[in-house]
C-alpha cells in the first residue's frame, strides 16, 4: 500500500527533504503518487480522533496536553502541526517532555499556568521540569526558546527546576555507507550530553542572558534551571554502538510530591542513549515512548500504564520514498528509516502487550498523513487508541 498525499504536498516535497526530515539524508528524488488508503471500519471505530478538554486547574486530575505531534525537522508544506512535545499536568503544575518547534507558543496556546493577560506572567511560571527524551533536534530546538526567551514568559518565577536528559554519547556513531569519515563536529567533545548541552546553550546566549541579567535584573540561568544527565546504570553505557538497547529493568531517578519518573533505554540506533520516561501520579501512569523502534525495554517500562504516548511511522510511505529497485546506499537509508522507528503495524501489538489503557499516537511520521493512515495503528490493540493531534487533552486516570 502506498499513502495518499495532497497535490501541494506531492509537487513540493522531494526526496532530499523527506528523508532529510528524519535525520539521515538523500539525493533530490521524486516522491511516489499512490493508491488511496482503505481502512478497516472497525479499527476506524476505535479511534477517538479529538479530546479536546478543559485546560489543566488547580486540583484537577493528571491530564496529557500533545503540544507538538509532527516527528522529524522537515516542515513539511502545508503542514501546521508543532514540533514533537507534551505536557504533562498534575493539579496546576506541569512537566514538558520534549520541546519541539514551537514549544512555547504551544504552551501558550494550551492556556497552560496561570494565562494572565499580563505579559510577564505565565505560562512557564508552573513549569515543574523538562525532560527530554534523546538529543535529536526535532526534540530539542526549541528548549533554548523556553530557557532564554522564557524568562519573559513565567520562567522567572521558578527556582531550579530540573532539565533532564540522556548523558554523553561518549563515541561517534558508526559511518554509514562507504567512503572517508568525515570530520566531526567539535572534536574535543563530539557528543555532549544534556548537561554539557546546557552549559554550551548559556554560553551561546551570554549576551543576551547578560543583558537581561544586568540591565532587566532577570534572574541568572542557574538560579531557574539546574541540567541533569538522566543516571543510566553503568553497566548499560558500555557500548554505546551495540544496538539494539541491551535489556534492562526500569530505574526511577526523580521523585516529588506529584510525579515518579523512571526511565529505560530504548532503540533509536544510533542514537544513544535514547530514552522512554514513565510518569506515575495519584491518578494514573502515563509513558512517553520517545523514538524507538520497538523495542522490549519499551514494554517493560510501559506495563500496565494508563496512557501510552508512542511514536509511530507509516512505513509505506518510507517505502514510497525507496521504491525498488534499490541501491545498495538506498537499502541502506530505507532500512535505517524503517528499523530505528515504530510500524504503523507494530504499535497496536506494542501496546496490547504492554497491556494499556490509552495509546495516544504522537511524533507521527509524517505528520501530514491522513488519519485514515494511521488507523492500521489500532490492529491488535482492544483498548483506547487516540490519534494524536496539537493541544488534545487526555484524562488521566487509573
Ligand atoms: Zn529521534
Amino acid at each position: 500500500m502506498c499513502v495518499d498525499l495532497p497535490e501541494h504536498v506531492r509537487a513540493g516535497i522531494g526526496r532530499r527533504n523527506l528523508i532529510a526530515g528524519l535525520g539521515i539524508g538523500a539525493a533530490g528524488l521524486a516522491l511516489t503518487a499512490c493508491e488511496p488508503t482503505s481502512v478497516d471500519p472497525a479499527q476506524a471505530d476505535q479511534i477517538d480522533h479529538r479530546q479536546f478538554g478543559p485546560p489543566p486547574q488547580a486540583g484537577s486530575k493528571t491530564k496529557l496536553v500533545l503540544l507538538g505531534t509532527a516527528g522529524g525537522p522537515t516542515l513539511f508544506p502545508g503542514n501546521q502541526s508543532a514540533g514533537i512535545a507534551s505536557a504533562l499536568a498534575v493539579g496546576d503544575r506541569y512537566y514538558l517532555i520534549d520541546a519541539g518547534h514551537g514549544v512555547l507558543s504551544q504552551l501558550r496556546k494550551a492556556k497552560l499556568g496561570p494565562h494572565h493577560e499580563a505579559a510577564q506572567d505565565g505560562p512557564l511560571d508552573v513549569l515543574g521540569g523538562i525532560f527530554l527524551t534523546h538529543l535529536h533536534s526535532d526534540h530539542t530546538v526549541d528548549l533554548s526558546n523556553v530557557l532564554v526567551t522564557g524568562i519573559y514568559n513565567g520562567l522567572q518565577s521558578v527556582s531550579r527546576i530540573p532539565v533532564w536528559g540522556p548523558g554523553n554519547r561518549r563515541r561517534l556513531p558508526p559511518l554509514f555507507g562507504q567512503g572517508p569519515a568525515p570530520a566531526p563536529i567539535n572534536p574535543a567533545n563530539p557528543t555532549p550530553g544534556t548537561q554539557e548541552m546546557m552549559d554550551l546553550l548559556v554560553q551561546m546566549f551570554a549576551t543576551d542572558l547578560n543583558d537581561r541579567l544586568f540591565d532587566n535584573r532577570k534572574p541568572a540561568p542557574a538560579q531557574l534551571w539546574e541540567a541533569r544527565d538522566v543516571p543510566v546504570p553503568e553497566e548499560y553505557l558500555a557500548d554505546p554502538n551495540g544496538a539494539p538497547a541491551p535489556d534492562m529493568e526500569p530505574f526511577t531517578f526523580y521523585e516529588d510530591d506529584r510525579v515518579k519518573v523512571s526511565a529505560i533505554l530504548v532503540n533509536h540506533a544510533p542514537v544513544f542513549p535514547a530514552l522512554a520516561y514513565r510518569f506515575d501520579t495519584e491518578d494514573g501512569s502515563v509513558v512517553f515512548s520517545g523514538d524507538t523502534a520497538r523495542c522490549a525495554n519499551l514494554v517493560r517500562l510501559a506495563q500496565d500504564a494508563d496512557v501510552l504516548v508512542h511514536e509511530v511511522i507509516d512505513e509505506d510511505w518510507a517505502a514510497g520514498l525507496f521504491p525498488s529497485p534499490r541501491s545498495e546506499a538506498e537499502e541502506g537509508l530505507y532500512r535505517h528509516l524503517i528499523q530505528a522507528h515504530t510500524l504503523k503495524t507494530e504499535v497496536g501489538a506494542i501496546a496490547a502487550e504492554a497491556n494499556v489503557g490509552t495509546l495516544v499516537l504522537s511524533h507521527l511520521v509524517p505528520v501530514i498523513q491522513p488519519e485514515a493512515v494511521w488507523a492500521e495503528c489500532a490492529k491488535g490493540f482492544d483498548g483506547r487508541m487516540v490519534v494524536g493531534r496539537d493541544l488534545d487533552v487526555i484524562d488521566v486516570s487509573s
